[in-house]
């Protein structure tokens, strides 16, 4: 067990109107912080929430040595907090920062931080349908040295942001551009993990597509810029002739909880789910078949997220008349209703506070 020392802060502030929380604007009164040196984690603290100083020639500012994880604690109609299948983002940040040569939190340490945080910040867990506090763990190299090398200290930091309903209006599918000069990731690099940099790669095409009157990119993978890696920071599906096909995990798509999740509840309720390949001249065939009948992305903030139509090479391809699929619906249904508290959880993946 670790001893988290808190200091509470002395001047709480207000909470936001939970109908205007957006993303990520608004942050909950406290944080943790501990530092990695000589070879361990040292004074794992909650403090008040606030700016910190860091050397003007710390790693992660120079060489982008930075990991993440996002989580939500959701609000239950009885009162009670809950996080959803938290351990796999414990695991998955280790494998992230494994690939990155940062130092690993044990899992039980970032149970128990991510617990002790949670229930200090419990007022910040917003209870308006479909708002949650969103956990954002992180951590970067921070030696005070320019060369390039792997570190010998990081610091591991916790921050909360309430945040509202993805989707105020119900879920409404959405125009997706399909990038064919940028790519996310190859494989051998850092695409499996969920690492600060490959946002910064993805920005540009991301800018493009708005310019195409688009929400998001459709990633191709970077070899024959031909099989669909991603959709925006979102895993993708197709529904193809009764079928759910997705990419599978190659190295360079990030092993999403919510593509997890989404596998397992799609075959409890007796539909075929395929992890392959999924070239995107495949999704152009079944398009002209008429057997393109669904496609969605997937991930922790939206959770579900329908796609209507594909923009590509100046032609566009509507999915499913622009209406969000029966499957897309029956599962966004079936994911926030566990994660809610709302239906009851077979499957063990929630995690009371
Ligand atoms: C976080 C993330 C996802 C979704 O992962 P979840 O665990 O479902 O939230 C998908 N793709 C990328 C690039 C991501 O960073």
């Amino acid at each position: 067990m670790l001893n988290i020392t808190i200091t509470k802060t002395s001047a709480p502030k207000e909470k936001p109107n939970p109908e205007v929380l957006g993303f990520g604007k608004f942050f909950s009164d406290h944080m943790f912080v501990s530092e990695y040196t000589s070879g361990k984690w040292v004074n794992p603290r909650i403090v008040p929430f606030a700016p910190f100083l860091i050397h003007p020639a710390s790693t992660v500012l120079h060489y982008g040595a930075e990991v993440f994880e996002g989580l939500k604690a959701y609000r239950t109609k009885d009162g009670g907090i809950q996080l959803f299948r938290p351990q796999e983002n414990a695991k998955r940040m280790n494998v992230s920062c494994e690939r990155m040569c940062l130092p690993t939190v044990p899992e039980a340490d970032f149970m128990q931080i991510l617990t002790e945080f949670v229930r200090l910040e419990q007022d910040w867990v917003p209870s308006l349908p479909g708002t949650s506090l969103y956990l954002r763990p992180y951590l970067f190299g921070n030696d005070e040295f320019l060369g390039v090398h792997p570190v010998d200290s990081a610091v591991f930091m916790l921050i909360g942001s309430p945040v509202g309903a993805y989707y105020a209006g119900g879920l409404s599918p959405v125009r997706i551009m399909v990038e064919c000069d940028d790519v996310r990731a190859v494989k051998g690099g850092t695409g499996y993990t969920k690492c600060g940099g490959n946002y910064a790669a993805s920005l540009r095409a991301g800018k493009r597509a708005i310019g195409e009157k688009c929400a998001q990119v459709l990633w191709l993978d970077g070899v024959n810029r031909k099989y669909i890696e991603e959709v925006g920071a979102m895993n993708v599906m197709f529904k193809i002739a009764g079928e759910v096909v997705t990419p599978e995990l190659s190295g360079s798509i990030l092993p999403g909880i919510t593509r997890s999740s989404c596998i397992e509840l799609l075959r409890a309720s007796g539909i075929k789910v395929t992890e392959r390949p999924v070239s995107f001249d495949e999704i152009i065939a079944a398009h002209g078949a008429g057997t393109l009948e669904e496609a969605f992305g997937t991930g922790t903030a939206a959770v579900i997220s329908p796609i209507g139509e594909f923009f590509h090479l100046g032609k566009s391809y509507t999915v499913n008349g622009r209406q969000i699929g029966k499957t897309t619906q029956e599962l966004y249904d079936m994911l926030t209703g566990l994660q809610w508290g709302r239906e009851l959880d077979k499957f063990g993946w929630t995690y009371k506070i």
